[in-house]
């Protein structure tokens, strides 16, 4: 505590994100009950009519924190920033219909910059069919900050919780895991290099793919295609901003289950793999705790397991279990540890 006169002030750090959006939260009422969830899942769910619903969700990048302009070109920020905000509503299974752009920037950014932001912006909004319908625009002391609001109306019975999962249901991801981190990584150390030389010219093309994977993600929406036209529903789902093992404790938390996942059944690309040797890092780090891949993990019912094998892109990578517990890793050895809802955390604990 940091002693003041009147009044003591508690510094966030002693805080994890979770605990203060819950902390600052809590004492709110619900007014409305055609709020059919609010905060707690990947977006919030209001009912329209009486088959639709109108979902939303936001999310705040902040340059030096969330993006870097020094090897991210503006145009793939703009396309990456709607489709993470896309992203969020294709893990309800739904398709996201408008957004609201806001914006802040100083005199360190050019009117360019910002227009090559809402070009990358408008294509994401053009590939998924979605309308721009305002948003904010202010000046900021130094660093750049973008803030989307994504909308989507949708049919209420086909809406997906993270809280729907049941006992003995497949936990299934859709691509590979862990290329976003990778790129990030391959990322920063070419920028320490360029720094410490500058006239040295890096050779990426080894390393497209998840420099890709990192700088110009693709949320899966084609998967919410594949579920409606072979009529499945999954059980629960979320989207992977912050890591497989936190995005799994997430569902289990939210669905009252457990959770057993093997660790022989993880994928991840041939470059992954590359940048794991490279750096020395476990291919397990990436793959379980790499952020930013917006690939979907969804449980199902064990009935449907031909229909979801049909996509060579889903893998089955374990099975929710009876009791509510901490989410288990079956590893190559045969042992079992504990998924640590490990990840990027904003301010102080994880
Ligand atoms: P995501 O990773 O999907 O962006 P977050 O972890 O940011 O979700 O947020 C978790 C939940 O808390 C969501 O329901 C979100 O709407 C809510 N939330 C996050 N920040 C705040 C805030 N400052 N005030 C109120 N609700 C918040
Ligand atoms: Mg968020």
């Amino acid at each position: 505590m940091i002693e003041n006169k009147e009044v003591k002030f508690t510094p966030l750090i002693q805080f994890n994100e979770f605990e203060l959006i819950h902390e600052w939260t809590k004492n709110f009422k619900q007014y409305h009950p055609n709020l059919l969830k609010g905060i707690g899942d990947d977006c919030a769910v209001q009912q329209i009519s009486e088959n639709q619903v109108l979902l939303t969700s936001t999310d705040l990048l902040v340059e030096g924190v969330h993006f870097d302009l020094s090897y991210t070109p503006p145009i793939h920020l703009g396309y990456k920033s709607a489709m993470v905000n896309f992203s969020d509503i294709i893990a309800m299974n739904a398709m996201p219909t408008s957004i609201t752009v806001s914006i802040a920037c100083s005199n360190f950014h050019s009117f360019e910059l910002i227009q090559q932001i809402y070009q990358g912006i408008q294509i994401a909004c053009d590939e998924l069919q979605v309308d721009l319908i305002g948003g904010d625009t202010s000046s900021s002391r130094k660093d750049l900050i973008i803030s989307i609001t994504v909308n989507s109306i949708f049919d209420k019975e086909k809406i997906v919780y993270r809280s729907g999962a049941k006992h003995a249901d497949l936990i299934c991801v859709t691509g590979d895991l862990g290329a976003a981190y990778a790129g990030l990584q391959i990322l920063e150390r070419e920028k320490q290099v360029f720094l410490q030389n500058p006239n040295v010219q890096p050779d990426l093309n080894e390393y497209d793919y998840v420099i890709e994977r990192q700088l110009r993600p693709r949320a899966r929406y084609d998967m919410i295609r594949f579920f409606n036209e072979n009529q499945l529903q999954p059980s629960s789902m979320i989207d992977i901003s912050d890591g497989l093992s936190n995005e799994i404790n997430h569902l289990s938390k939210a669905s009252k289950l457990g959770a057993v996942i093997y660790q022989d059944k993880l994928y991840s690309d041939y470059q992954t793999q590359k940048v794991s040797e490279l750096l020395n890092i476990p291919l397990t780090t990436f793959m379980l705790y790499g952020g930013e891949d917006y690939e979907l993990i969804f449980t199902i019912s064990p009935q449907k397991y031909n229909e979801v094998t049909k996509n060579k892109d889903i893998r089955i990578i374990g099975y929710m279990t009876e009791q509510f517990s901490e989410p288990m890793l079956l590893q190559l050895d045969e042992s079992y540890i504990p998924l640590k809802p490990y990840g990027y955390h904003h301010f102080g604990k994880s």
